[in-house]
């Protein structure tokens, strides 16, 4: 039912040179339920090596071919869906429709890049005399480390891969241990497309040996890292010291300013949708909601309400609505910040607690009169946790909104167009969201400012960080 993981160098799936590999768990029943190979030194030199010899290969590849690849590999998916959200369900815990979701979101972001790459214009600059020709050309970085972390198995290794194929790149990924069958499919799916031995690499390991190999090697031309501010901080870091581009998707914690003038129940319903969708562990979750004060108590109520009513279960049981924790981390990280609210005077409205006493269920929780000095109203709760307070005027609000380092997504509800466009203004956030959810689609940028990285993974902007500019000028003789 749910593979073991090989690492994937050249075109073959390969264990470890040294045979190491670790346990996979299902966050459901803590049961072990395969084995992912652990690469070593020896391992990331051999992907290293098949990522340049591949980035020779698929360079020369023209964008329409790519493009052609790219397709098959997006159709491979479609057709695979339901297995391998199954698969990502056992290990992941999210429902499988949300699975499935997601994995038939991921051909629709392979069909775009690979459409938008075609598109990846030069242009020519008028030159000062007649025979000089001034060309502007895109050309791939080369080969590329991916770093994708485990609440979007298949969607964060998508992007990365997707962008990086799209420009003419190769890549080594280095996708979750934790998570690791899914994107062992997507990988597979690319080379069943036909994609050429070397330029889809795929590790899994220690983290930081990786990124310590990989980032300085000299093969690797640019970083993509999703993950925690704090870990995204050091990457970055590491990839400044050695002069290579990094795209950095980073941690959020996102404000959700509700004005009395919003629609209640479509509010309600479309945030505590979204704050419990894979268990809170999305970094575009909804986490800091700022009602205003008509709305708040008939907000909080509803809201209460809705989360009363989220079905907490094992992800393949039809009626789950939320699954478990991905991995065990989660459970003291939520609990601590829970608790520390509730010392600085917070109040639980519902839920705050683990579930039994097997498999990493969280009951879907609710906290008002946080005070700003809690940790949870600073550090992203990663989890299924709402943060309620009121607000008075919009001002009150927006600076609360931009208090933090953060800014990856804002939501705005309101029917107001003067309200919705200030919040557009004076918002600091890489992405605002006004009366719908309506982020992470291919042809639309997705990405943060401050603390919450830099470079987009969406829209026309997801190539632009795999391609360098080149200048030539010709004069003819
Ligand atoms: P973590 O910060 O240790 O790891 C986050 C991700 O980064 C994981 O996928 C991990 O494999 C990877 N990672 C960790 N150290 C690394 C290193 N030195 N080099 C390369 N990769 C490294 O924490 P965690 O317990 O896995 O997750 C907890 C926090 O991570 C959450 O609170 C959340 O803030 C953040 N996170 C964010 C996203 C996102 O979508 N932006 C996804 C997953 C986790």
């Amino acid at each position: 039912m749910y593979p073991d993981t090989l690492l994937f160098i050249d075109g073959k799936g390969v264990q470890a040179a040294d045979g190491r590999n670790i346990p996979v768990l299902n966050p459901a029943t803590e049961e072990v339920i395969g084995h992912v190979a652990h690469a070593g030194r020896t391992d990331l030199e051999a992907a290293a090596q098949a990522a340049q010899k591949g980035f020779a290969i698929w360079r020369k590849v023209s964008a329409f071919d790519r493009s052609k690849i790219m397709r098959k590999a997006a159709d491979l998916l479609r057709e695979r869906a339901d297995e391998i959200a199954r698969v990502m369900t056992m290990e992941q815990g999210k429902p499988l429709a949300q699975s499935k979701m997601e994995v038939m979101a991921a051909p629709d972001i392979i069909d775009w890049l690979a459409e938008e790459a075609r598109r990846t214009y030069g242009r020519i600059i008028p030159a000062r005399a007649g025979n000089v020709h001034q060309h502007v050309l895109r050309e791939p970085v080369g080969p590329v480390a991916g770093f994708s972390p485990w609440n979007f198995p298949i969607n964060q290794a998508t992007r990365k891969i997707g962008a990086a194929l799209a420009a003419g790149c190769s890549i080594i990924l280095k996708a979750p241990e934790e998570t690791p069958a899914a994107p062992a499919k997507l990988v597979q799916a690319f080379a069943d497309a036909g994609v050429p031995a070397g330029v889809i690499n795929l590790v899994y390991g220690v983290p930081h040996e990786i990124s310590e190999f990989l980032i300085p090697h000299p093969v690797i031309q640019k970083i993509s890292f999703t993950g925690s501010t704090a870990i995204g901080k050091k990457l970055a870091g590491l990839a400044g010291e050695h002069m290579k581009r990094a795209t950095m998707e980073l941690g959020g914690h996102a404000p959700v300013i509700v004005f009395d003038d919003a629609d209640l129940d479509a509010t309600v319903a479309g945030t505590s949708g979204a704050k419990f969708r894979n268990a809170g562990q999305v970094c575009v979750s909804p986490t800091r909601f700022m009602v205003q004060e008509a709305t708040y108590d008939r907000f909080v109520e509803k809201f209460v309400a809705a989360a009363k009513q989220v079905k907490v279960g094992n992800g393949l049981d039809a009626e789950t609505a939320m699954g478990p924790l991905a991995n065990s981390r989660r459970i003291p990280a939520l609990e601590s910040l829970i608790q520390d609210a509730v010392k600085h005077g917070a109040k639980v409205l519902t839920g705050g607690n683990r579930i039994g006493n097997r498999g990493y269920f969280f009951e879907p929780t609710v906290l008002v009169d946080v005070p700003k000095t809690a940790r949870v109203m600073n550090e992203e709760p990663f989890g299924p946790v709402a943060l309620i307070s009121k607000f008075s005027d919009k001002q009150e609000a927006f600076t609360e909104a931009n208090r933090l380092p953060y800014g990856l997504a804002a939501y705005v509800f309101t029917r107001s167009m003067d309200r919705a466009n200030s919040a557009i203004a004076d918002i600091e956030s890489g992405m605002v969201s006004v009366n719908h959810f309506g982020l992470g689609l291919p042809e639309v940028p997705f990405g943060g400012i401050k603390d919450s990285g830099y470079g987009s993974e969406g829209g026309s902007e997801a190539i632009e960080p795999y391609l360098n500019t080149k200048y030539a000028t010709l004069m003819s003789l």
